[in-house]
């Protein structure tokens, strides 16, 4: 084996929480205290009070802070059907109001285009001048773009699923492994979570990467 050339320098201790959490005021790092055994805002702690409070929190806390809120997250998914019934039935739920939407601004746009023609009609026999004419159609013709585009929209929303069955198979597997760690572990945080942001009374606001289900259902 080769023998690496250089010399490891002392490096400073990293704790589970570093480049996780940072400050929900002022979005600096929070940094580890060895003799708080807890995080504090980096810029609190550079600068002092006059740049931000010390947003501290133990790391067991937040250890178990965000555990609990995994578990929370995850524990529907021991009956993985009664998730995918309730995702499908927002699902189903969404489609059909869209659908009905769509019909309106359809008939809608039928109506208007009879319309023209009739106005056309009217000009061939003489009853409205060309300008009037225009002016008339003109108004029909950007109220039928309009309808067009709400209409592309809502059926591209129509063939796109909320959740796809990856994004759903990816969700069980986290919560299957949830399941089995009994604490939180560099793994999983590292795994699971994008961000933490602490705010001032200690209150904190998880940021996954991945998605749920549930954020659909409830
Ligand atoms: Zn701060």
């Amino acid at each position: 084996m080769m023998k690496s050339r250089y010399v490891k320098r002392p490096k400073a201790k990293v704790h589970l929480f570093t480049n996780v959490i940072v400050c929900a005021d002022c979005g600096t790092s929070l940094w580890y205290l060895q003799n708080r055994k807890g995080y504090v805002c980096g810029r609190y702690r550079k600068h002092g009070k006059r740049a931000c409070t010390s947003h501290s929190i133990k790391e067991e806390k937040l250890k178990a802070l965000v555990m609990d809120d995994l578990r929370h997250l995850t524990q529907m998914s021991v009956s993985k059907e009664n998730v995918l019934e309730q995702v499908e039935k927002t699902v189903q739920k969404t489609k059909k109001e869209n659908e009905k939407k769509l019909l309106q601004k359809e008939r809608e746009v039928d109506k208007l285009k009879n319309e023209n023609r009739k106005f056309l009609k009217l000009l061939a026999e003489e009853v409205i001048t060309p300008d009037e004419y225009r002016d008339i159609t003109n108004h029909n013709h950007e109220k039928i773009k309009e309808l067009g585009i709400e209409i592309v929209k809502l059926r591209s929303e129509n063939n796109n699923e909320a959740l796809d069955n990856k994004q759903l198979q990816k969700f069980f597997n986290i919560a299957e492994s949830v399941l089995k760690f009994e604490e939180l572990t560099e793994e999983l945080l590292h795994r699971l979570v994008e961000k933490i942001e602490v705010k001032e009374q200690g209150e904190i606001v998880i940021h996954y990467n991945f998605m749920s289900p549930l954020s659909l259902v409830v």
